[in-house]
Parts: structure tokens; C-alpha cells; sequence
């Protein structure tokens, strides 16, 4: 059978790609070939960006710099096939703090700037791909990057929302661009043992998922990496939001 997604060759978008889950996941595809192009809003992480990678300064939030960007990819690799969107912010804010009596709620700008980064940011980017590959007729790939939260997570009613809205997306383009040979799918990993985890949880708060989670260990950024190249790889593959937690969640 023809293969319409062989990453070896393909050009490949990924957004937050400078450290953490992204440079994994670019990496990967570089290695297997890809040409791999990284928009991140960090310019430092950018210029230290490894052999094989191309960085574009990009903020996800931003409608102009994103279809700037995707112009320029364009413009330089002629095409793009695979959009990974990996770049957001994990937040965590109780919906109601009792030990803050005089400002006991969930901020809402707090709560529409996390939706901003990790919602709207998935949309912008995906819009601005998506109607190259149609105008081109191009066949592709969409990886969204989401999380367990989005099943709902006690102290992140932002980030949890953000995370669904992600797996509804994914579901919904899934079905509508599937005819034009655009698939859609999500990689939701739990906790995955990177600098971002460890800033946002307590060493007891990550013994505590440790011990809960049938593996006993945190994730490694490369199992999410390989998890994206085996959603891209497999043709069949459209609508599914892949969780990918050592059992924790089932
Ligand atoms: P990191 O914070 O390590 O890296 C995120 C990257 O995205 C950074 O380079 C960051 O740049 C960039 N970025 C953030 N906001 C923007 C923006 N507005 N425009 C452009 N680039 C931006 O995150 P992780 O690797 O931990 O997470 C990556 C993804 O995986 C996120 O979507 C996260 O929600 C998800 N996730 C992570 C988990 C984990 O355990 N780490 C678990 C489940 C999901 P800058 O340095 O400037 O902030």
C-alpha cells in the first residue's frame, strides 16, 4: 500500500521547540529525517537551536507573527506536511483560595491568558497551516500537544479547559479535514520528567505521582517524542487523543 506520511523527507513544523517536550520531539523528527522547523518566542534558544533545525521567532499568541512565519516556512521549504503543536504554558491556580479572603477567586486574566497560550494559540497556528495545505492541496499531519488535565485536574480549572478545548479541536478537524487528506490527532502526556514539571511541582508532590502511577516513574520527554512519530507515521491514525501517562489515568 502507498504511504501518503513517510517522515524521512517531510517538512515539519514544531512550535515551542527550543527545550523541553518540543526540542525532544523536533529532534526526533530530525533525526528521523525531517526537515525540522522550530518557531519559538525564545530568541536565545532559538540561535542554540542543534545541526538540522531551522528557527523562526514566533509568538503562538500573536495572529500577524504566526502567519508571517508560516509564509516564511513556506516561502524556504516549499511546503510544510506535519504541524506539531507542542508550544504552551503549564498553570496551576485554585478556582477558590480560602487563605486570600480579599481576593478569593480564580483571576480572570489569568484564566483568559493561560486559554490565549494554550488554546487559541493551537488554533491560530493550525489555521494559518492548514490553509496552505488546502490551497495546495498538500497532504498532512496535525499533532496537538495536550495533557491529562484536560480530563480535569484539582487547581488548574484554566489549564484543564485549555487542555479539552485542544482534544475538541483535534476531534473536530479530525472529521472535517480528513477528506482532504489532513489528519488530526493529540499526544496527552501526564507527568513527564522535564525542567517545566519540576519548577511547577514539590520533590513530595512527584514522589507522591511516582508512587500512584502503575511504572512508579515520571515519563521521558523522548517517550513523548516517539509517541508523536508513531501518530504521524501511522496513516490510519485520525481523531484519536493518545494518552501516554504509565497508567495513571485509564
Ligand atoms: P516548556 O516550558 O519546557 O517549553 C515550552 C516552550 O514553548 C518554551 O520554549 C517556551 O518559550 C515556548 N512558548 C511558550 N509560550 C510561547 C508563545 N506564546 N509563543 C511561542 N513559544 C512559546 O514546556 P514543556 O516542554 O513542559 O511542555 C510542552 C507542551 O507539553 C505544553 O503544551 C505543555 O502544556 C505540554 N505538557 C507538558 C507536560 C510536562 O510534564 N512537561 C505534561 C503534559 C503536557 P519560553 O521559554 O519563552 O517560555
Amino acid at each position: 500500500m502507498e504511504r501518503t506520511l513517510e517522515i524521512n523527507g517531510k517538512v515539519a513544523l514544531v512550535t515551542g521547540g527550543t527545550r523541553g517536550l518540543g526540542l525532544a520531539i523536533a529532534g526526533r523528527l530530525a533525526a528521523l529525517r525531517a526537515q525540522v522547523a522550530v518557531a519559538d518566542r525564545d530568541a536565545e534558544g532559538l540561535a542554540a537551536l542543534p545541526k538540522g533545525m531551522t528557527g523562526f521567532q514566533m509568538d503562538v499568541t500573536r495572529p500577524d507573527q504566526v502567519k508571517a512565519v508560516v509564509a516564511a516556512i513556506v516561502e524556504r521549504f516549499e511546503r510544510i506536511d506535519i504541524l506539531v503543536n507542542n508550544a504552551g504554558v503549564i498553570s496551576s491556580e485554585p478556582f477558590v483560595n480560602v487563605f486570600n479572603p480579599d481576593n478569593m477567586m480564580h483571576d480572570f486574566e489569568r484564566f483568559r491568558s493561560c486559554l490565549d497560550v494554550n488554546l487559541s494559540s493551537v488554533f491560530l497556528v493550525t489555521s494559518a497551516v492548514v490553509e496552505q495545505m488546502v490551497l495546495h492541496r498538500w497532504k498532512g499531519v496535525i499533532v496537538n500537544i495536550s495533557s491529562i488535565s484536560a480530563q480535569g485536574n484539582s487547581g488548574q480549572t484554566a489549564y484543564a479547559a485549555a487542555k479539552a478545548g485542544v482534544n475538541a479541536m483535534t476531534v473536530t478537524w479530525a472529521k472535517e479535514l480528513g477528506r482532504m487528506g489532513i489528519r488530526c490527532n493529540a499526544v496527552a502526556p501526564g507527568f513527564i520528567d522535564t525542567p517545566s514539571t519540576r519548577d511547577a511541582l514539590s520533590p513530595s508532590v512527584i514522589k507522591h505521582i511516582q508512587t500512584n502511577t502503575p511504572l512508579q516513574r515520571l515519563g521521558q520527554p523522548e517517550e513523548v517524542a516517539q509517541a508523536v512519530c508513531s501518530v504521524i507515521d501511522n496513516d490510519f491514525m485520525n481523531g484519536v487523543v493518545l494518552g501516554l501517562d504509565g497508567g495513571l489515568t485509564f
